[in-house]
């Protein structure tokens, strides 16, 4: 199958070897496993493609398994957010699973390896383990309890899962060795005590299995043949085989763990702890804030689900850390957008634009081509009048050369529309300009065909007719972040490098009539600006949009 194929990634590599040393294609199996204590982040979406991606390629099924057995964070909303994030991703799991209906499975293999005399149950505190537990270059100290008789071991684990003992008071704890060079190795806790109820399985228990003697059994538990994890891990891979070691049964499949980077994005966190703590501060609005590097965050702002897929597999995976560039993500939906989005006007800042040889009460509908990317996207009407805004920014009373826009007794072009020259202004009391007032040529208009029409100006601009237009607010967002790895800085918080401009609202915009039946989510190319989408927050008296990403990209140049 991986003949036509440029190059494979080294997970692909490995899967082929497995294949290629008589793995059964049949029995190939993935899965994605995401704790529900938070939403999804573009760096899940690395992993999701990863696992998703190979099941396509495979044609195998891919898992879809809360690893949920922490109680004291987890919760339904996020295993809702995180269905929903995956299923607009467009991939199908085949089944949906809880690592928490293993429970009772992982509680009787515990009793298998305290019957082996291979686990037993600490009184001490976790302090005290801590402190046996020794360095990579000094030997741990064996527990008092370590030798405990099965005999006990099986009835102190039994008043654990009873609740009969306090939080913090006992653990059970693999027998591995406490002078393992893996200090992971040094009889690793696997049951805690937690008097907490849990999302799924209530009050039913009052001991909770460790992530490490969880994965790697529910991996098993569920045949999953690769079970690909992020590069912290990979000392945990002895742990993950011990532990198969212990309940593996011949002809079963035996799961397999390999480990891939991280997703880093420059300018943003991408740990779920430091998101929450983002929201809970109110430093953001909301998990699906457009500022946020979360999945619900990126589609609010307008990203689509083929922008992140195309975003992780230009990306790929790699076997070291790295940072991945921002500006790839932005140019991906860009690259998108320029194909499939609609052009409009809309004036984000308006001035007034008096047309003063353009007859009072006239209207004229014109032509505007949707999109001249896309042969198919047609054309739309746009209204034209005497009074128009046009962007504030655009005009200057007296500018140098390169200076393309509209200035005193000089030329541009309306788009779509007409050749005009500024001839005064209107100011208030302090200085403001309140109205430019300018002629047009009523043989320039755009595609008339006229000798006027086919005369070049240096510039365009865009505008909207002042009676026709509909109000909106536009949310500008910049980077959330000023710094590239704001959480990389030993002696600072991630939160000391918060961009203080990271969202500007401008609540006096005006956008083309054409945009007043624009629903939630629909997407804009506002000429000359941006990309834009319809926010959620829009009301049928006033459109909200965000800005998905500019045109060009004026921050690198601010700041290089
Ligand atoms: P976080 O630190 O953001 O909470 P996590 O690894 O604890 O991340 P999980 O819900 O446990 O989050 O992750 C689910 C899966 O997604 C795991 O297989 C994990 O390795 C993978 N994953 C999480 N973050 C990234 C990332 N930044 N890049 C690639 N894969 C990731
Ligand atoms: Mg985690």
């Amino acid at each position: 199958m991986s003949e036509e194929k440029k190059s494979l990634n080294f997970i692909e590599q490995i899967i082929e070897e497995d294949l290629s040393s008589g793995l059964n294609p049949e029995k190939l199996r993935f899965r994605f496993p995401p704790e529900p204590n938070g939403y999804l982040h573009i760096g899940h979406a690395a992993s999701i493609c990863l696992n998703f991606g190979l099941g396509e390629e495979y044609h195998a099924p891919v898992n879809l398994r809360f690893d949920d057995t922490n109680p004291a964070k987890e919760e339904q909303e996020y295993v809702d957010a995180i269905k929903k994030d995956i299923q607009w991703l467009g991939f199908k799991w085949d089944k949906e699973l809880y690592s928490s209906d293993y429970f009772q499975q992982l509680y009787d293999w515990a009793i298998l390896l305290i019957k082996k005399g291979k686990a037993y149950v600490d009184d001490q505190t976790s302090a005290e383990i801590a402190e046996q537990k020794g360095t990579p270059i000094k030997d741990g100290v064996d527990s008092p309890y370590r030798n405990r008789s099965v005999e006990e071991n099986l009835e102190l684990f039994e008043k654990m899962k009873k609740g009969e003992f306090d939080e913090g008071s006992h653990v059970l704890r693999a027998k591995i060795s406490m002078k393992a060079t893996n200090m992971l190795m040094r009889d690793p806790i696997i049951y805690r005590v937690l008097k907490k109820s849990h999302h799924r399985t209530g009050s039913d228990w009052n001991i909770y299995p460790m992530y490490d003697w969880t994965h790697g059994e529910s991996d098993y538990i569920e045949q999953v043949s690769h079970s690909i994890c992020t590069l912290e891990f990979k000392h945990h891979r002895e742990l993950y085989d011990w532990f198969l070691d212990q309940v593996y049964e011949d002809k079963k499949l035996r799961p397999k763990q390999r480990e891939f980077a991280r997703r880093n994005l420059s300018y943003t966190v991408m740990s779920k702890r430091k998101l929450l703590q983002l929201v809970e501060e109110g430093i953001v609005n909301g998990w699906d804030d457009p500022r946020m590097p979360t999945i619900s965050g990126l589609r609010r702002r307008g990203y689509t689900p083929k922008s992140i897929r195309d975003f992780s597999e230009t990306a790929g995976i790699a076997k070291r850390d790295n940072v991945t560039d921002i500006a790839l993500l932005e140019f991906h939906i860009k690259n998108e957008l320029n194909r499939t989005a609609q052009r409009v006007m809309a004036v984000l800042d308006p001035v007034k634009l008096v047309i003063t040889n353009y007859p009072e009460g006239k209207e004229e509908i014109l032509i505007a081509e949707n999109n001249p990317e896309d042969e198919n996207a047609g054309s739309r009407e746009v209204p034209f009048s005497r009074e128009l805004y046009i962007e504030r920014e655009d005009f200057r009373e007296q500018a140098n050369k390169k200076f393309f826009r509209l200035k005193l007794d000089k030329e541009v072009r309306l788009k779509s529309a007409y050749i005009i020259k500024a001839n005064s202004v209107v100011k208030d009391e302090n200085g403001e300009i309140i109205e430019i007032h300018c002629t047009y040529d009523e043989d320039s208009r755009s595609g008339s065909g006229t000798e006027a029409s086919k005369r070049r100006v240096k510039g365009t601009i865009h505008w909207v007719s002042i009676d026709h237009a509909e109000p909106a607010e536009v949310r500008l967002y910049d980077r959330l972040f000023t710094d590239e790895a704001p959480d990389s800085h030993k002696d600072k918080d991630f939160k000391d490098f918060i961009n203080p401009d990271s969202l500007k609202i401008l609540d006096n915009a005006f956008v083309e009539p054409s945009l007043k039946k624009a629903k939630t989510g629909d997407q804009f190319q506002f000429q000359r600006l941006g990309y834009f989408n319809v926010d959620k927050d829009s009301t049928s008296e006033k459109l909200v949009f965000n800005r998905t990403v500019p045109l060009r990209d004026s921050w690198a140049k601010q700041n290089k």
